[in-house]
């Protein structure tokens, strides 16, 4: 028992020199150019936000549990989803699913503020101190089903769903401000979805592009036509 545990623990340096690696090797190589993207990313201590069980894997190649059957995405999907919002230090973000709260870091570290909502209400507590505790002052989260997006804060500069959906949760698109952007993975099945960038034109059109194929857990709720049935 003891060395199963010991052989997990890894001192704070060697996770500095894995998060280093994980920059050049798994997103920088792969084509992501974007600098804020990639300081906030060689930032953000993803071991503290992952379950302990799975720390010393928190700068793995691939998506991680972190618990109630959910997974942190792998942090390469995390840079491109964030880079192809093209974000501004001064602009306003909502994440619908916190989930550990990785996510909204990275955001954290790019914008000025950050909403986030998480319909499983462990998660939310859980992220919410994780956050706080490393110093994420500019992160506001709600425990709630992120279908109906955050009318309160509205409008936003750009909105991230991390969970699928068959369509764009329609008060998401109207909680964007013209000119913003929009990025889910969409569709029907359970292992591919199509990464798709929308983009509200000052005319109110939505227009789409396709990014390639993900896989994500699902978004659950209202989008399912049906109440949350967690
Ligand atoms: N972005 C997260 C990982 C997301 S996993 C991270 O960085 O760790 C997807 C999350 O979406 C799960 O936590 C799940 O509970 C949440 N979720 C699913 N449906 C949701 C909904 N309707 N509203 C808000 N959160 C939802």
């Amino acid at each position: 028992m003891l060395l199963v545990y010991a052989t997990s623990v890894l001192a704070a340096g060697d996770y500095v020199a894995l998060r280093r690696q994980m920059v050049q090797q798994d997103i920088r190589a792969r084509g992501i150019s974007d600098k804020a993207v990639l300081r906030a990313m060689g930032k953000v201590p993803r071991h503290e936000l992952v379950s302990p069980a799975y720390r010393s894997s928190a700068y793995a190649d691939h998506p991680l549990p972190i618990g109630e059957g959910q997974t942190i995405s792998q942090p390469y999907v995390v840079a491109l989803m964030t880079e192809a919002l093209e974000l501004k230090p001064h602009e306003r973000v909502l994440e619908i699913g916190t989930g550990s709260g990785y996510q909204a870091a990275v955001l954290a570290e790019i914008v000025r503020e950050v909403y986030t909502i998480e319909i499983r209400p462990g998660l939310a507590a859980r992220a919410g101190k994780a956050l706080k505790g490393l110093g994420y002052g500019n992160v506001s989260i709600k425990n709630a089903d992120g279908y109906f997006g955050w009318k309160e804060k509205a409008p936003f500069d750009a909105i991230i769903i991390t969970a699928f959906a068959n369509h764009i949760p329609p008060a998401l698109i109207e909680q964007l401000r013209p000119g913003g952007r929009l990025i889910l993975p969409l569709g029907n099945t359970t292992f591919h979805q199509t990464l798709t960038l929308a983009r509200k034109k000052k005319n109110g059109e939505v227009e789409l592009r396709m990014m390639g194929g993900v896989s994500f857990v699902p978004m659950v709720g209202k989008v399912q036509g049906n109440q949350p049935g967690l």
